[in-house]
């Protein structure tokens, strides 16, 4: 049976078989491609602290930012409206006018903000939900969006990387005719730098289609469940505001970091808090 912890705000995990699995199965690719660029193809050339060193000290770097933003996309609680919200008194507080209505969810029973979804994977409604994400095993919403476009996009990068020091490694072997210019004997050398090969061209292409399609999204102004229910919206925000929004205050060098959080920008619900 699924369920979902969720302790005083300050953890979220989904009790998600498929999810769980996915996310393991993610770490070991990460461990993967750490281990064939670091210990397969630049080993003999890091003692002697050249360029091999500083692609492996920078590709370990880029890989411990994509693990680092996968973690907190996982564990951040992607959203959710507080279950037991709909009593008499949340009510009252919405000031509604004579014949105005508000929705409540079917299955959580909560008020349903604009733009929440039910996920039922979670179990729970997710404040502008995107889709469920088995590979960081959560919901993408409003306050761990950020952290799933920085996923994507530092696994495209370490992609494209690995993808680049494999040609490069080939070329070199290719020189010395295989011998000595790897850190492990031949075959398995070529085995694991094919294997690599794949890895980066499959998850180089996903996470870039993934990227791509959340950044659209962002400058529409349109999640992803929106997009596909056709949901118009009367007032629309700019994409700069947008981009403020998921990535919390003005353009800085912190969009980018996994280990800064987001700024508290949610007061504006907490009276749906019970
Ligand atoms: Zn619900
Ligand atoms: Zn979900």
């Amino acid at each position: 049976m699924r369920s979902v912890s969720v302790c005083c705000q300050c953890s979220w995990f989904v009790s998600d078989g498929v999810g769980i699995g996915c996310a393991v199965f993610t770490y070991f690719l990460v461990v993967y491609a750490e281990f064939v660029v670091v210990f397969v193809m630049l080993l003999p050339e890091i003692p002697l602290a050249g360029v091999g060193l500083l692609h492996s000290i920078l590709f370990t770097y880029l890989a411990i930012l994509a693990v680092v933003a996968h973690v907190r996309a996982m564990l951040t609680d992607p959203g959710t409206i507080p279950l037991g919200n709909c009593t008499t008194e949340n009510l009252k507080k919405l000031r509604l006018a004579e014949g105005q209505t508000v929705l409540r969810c079917t299955r959580c029973e909560c008020i349903k903000l604009d733009r929440a979804h039910h996920c039922s994977t979670c179990q729970r409604c997710i404040r502008r939900m995107d889709h469920h994400c088995p590979w960081i095993n959560n919901c993408v919403g409003e306050d761990n969006q950020k952290f799933f476009i920085l996923f994507t996009l530092y696994i495209f990068i370490i992609s494209l990387y690995a993808l680049l020091l494999a040609v490069r490694q080939v070329l070199i072997c290719t020189d010395r005719d295989w011998i000595g210019c790897t850190g492990v004997p031949m075959p398995s050398s070529i085995l694991f730098i094919i294997f690599l090969v794949f890895e980066g061209l499959l998850f180089g292409i996903f996470t870039l289609v993934m990227f791509c399609s959340q950044v659209t999204s962002i400058a529409r102004d349109e999640t992803g469940i929106e997009s596909l229910k056709n949901e118009k919206r009367a007032r629309k925000q700019t994409m700069y505001e947008n981009l403020q929004e998921v990535f919390g205050g003005n353009f800085s060098i912190s969009w980018f970091s996994p280990f800064s959080g987001l700024s508290s920008k949610r007061t504006a619900f907490s009276f749906y808090d019970v």
